[in-house]
């Protein structure tokens, strides 16, 4: 059955209302997503009538709040098919997550002339944590490049893996230009030479479903505010003999089984990796998320979602001075227009209530390697954008090129 997107719209009411006299047009789905109801409702129910710390005090409401919070990490772990609940680490994104994989792997299994594989299209939280363990440890980044369209050289990537490949650190989909990377193909590239294997699913969560036995991944990490969640939470997933070998990375309370002034001894998983007073209502807010999602029909929302991108490509195509970067696959489209900047064509898109992102997407290694130091400008979709908003956007570009 197809998606009946205006009464799904209704779900998030911030897309009701006027940008600068015209209705919003959200197009910046790749930075943040919108919040439908019943996520902004969870978090309020949880600060009216269950607000208590988590897993340590006998009385009522932190009993709600620890079975809230520890019913949301089951609702994580079904949804990403983790074997077992224990394997979900709740961090503040994607971002902390990767520097927990960082600090607590990284620092202590890679040595001096190990290899970390990245690729170029990698966003700033999958690139400096793993200088910061190069710098360290003299483990060595080598970064996989990029065809002519833009997207990852495979031949050149299956010349990179070697016995000294230890880690390859992999975005799954590309957010800077909606590229969806053969990580299966990758993951089993790394294998084969004994590497371990993260992927940063931040753009991948929001647009399809996810099954991390399937991809057979070490790791696989996001953000819930990029899925329909609250800002502030995220997920670590690991496999259990690897995040049971690694040590804690924070410290303090929560984390602990029993602490005295010479010696500490470590809680459980996941607790070990969860130091301090959690966030308790976003965890609940991104359960409710997932609730939200796994009511919709999400291989109508895929569909959905593809044909608005064909309308968005095609639309962009047929302006022959707009040049579309890559190919893009899901979620986002960069373009650059001859003689006009990003940042204005953006402003005067703002003007007409359609909001697009512009710059280096936190990419800044993708744009010098596609000579694009200006940046691009990215619309990035979500399943409640509709056909009307795509022909804003393009009618908004059209009106830019003849201002320009
Ligand atoms: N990786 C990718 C591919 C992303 O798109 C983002 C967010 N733009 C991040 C990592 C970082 O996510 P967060 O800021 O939520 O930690």
């Amino acid at each position: 059955m197809p998606l009946d997107i205006d009464t799904l719209r209704l779900d998030f009411p911030i897309l009701a209302q006027s940008v600068n006299d015209y209705p919003l047009v959200y197009l910046d789905n790749a930075a943040t997503t919108q919040k439908p109801q019943a996520v902004l409702d969870a978090l309020n129910h949880y600060y009216q009538q269950q607000n208590a710390n988590v897993h340590r005090a006998a009385h009522a409401l932190s009993g709600q709040a620890t079975q809230a919070f520890e019913a949301a990490r089951a609702k994580v772990a079904a949804f990403i098919n983790a074997p077992d609940t224990r394997q979900v680490i709740w961090t503040r994104g994607t971002t902390e997550a990767i520097n927990l994989v960082a600090y607590s792997f990284g620092m202590h299994s890679l040595k001096a002339g190990d290899e970390i594989l990245l690729s170029t299209l990698e966003h700033h939280a999958n690139i400096v944590p793993w200088q910061q363990v190069a710098a360290t440890t003299g483990a060595i980044i080598k970064v996989i490049p990029l065809t002519a369209d833009a997207e990852l050289d495979m031949s050149a990537a299956a010349t990179l893996f070697s016995p000294r490949t230890k880690l390859l650190a992999i975005s799954h989909i590309s957010n800077a230009l909606g590229v969806i990377n053969p990580i299966k193909q990758l993951i089993a590239m790394a294998k084969a030479v004994g590497a371990v294997t993260l992927v940063d699913g931040a753009q991948a969560v929001g647009h399809f479903p996810i099954d991390v036995q399937t991809l057979d991944c070490d790791f696989y990490v996001f953000s819930g505010h990029k899925m329909f969640g609250p800002t502030g939470i995220g997920v670590l997933y690991g496999k259990r003999e690897l995040l049971e070998a690694m040590p804690p990375w924070q410290t303090g309370g929560e984390m602990i089984k029993h602490v005295s002034f010479t010696h500490t001894s470590f809680g459980e998983l996941p607790f070990k990796f969860e130091a301090g007073t959690p966030n308790i209502a976003g965890a609940i807010g991104l359960g409710a998320a997932i609730d939200y999602l796994s009511g919709l029909n999400r291989n109508a929302i895929t569909a959905h979602e593809h044909n608005l991108m064909q309308q968005l490509l095609a639309g962009l195509s047929a302006m022959p001075d707009v040049r579309i970067i890559g190919r893009p696959k899901a979620g986002a489209v960069s373009f650059v227009i001859d003689d006009v900047h990003p940042q204005d064509l953006a402003t005067l898109l703002d003007m007409q209530g359609v909001a697009v992102r512009t710059g280096h997407h936190c990419a800044m290694p993708l744009m010098q390697a596609l000579g694009l130091e200006q940046g691009t400008t990215r619309a990035s979709v979500a399943f409640y954008n509709t056909s009307d908003d795509i022909a804003a956007l393009l009618a908004g570009i059209d009106k830019a090129r003849e201002f320009f």
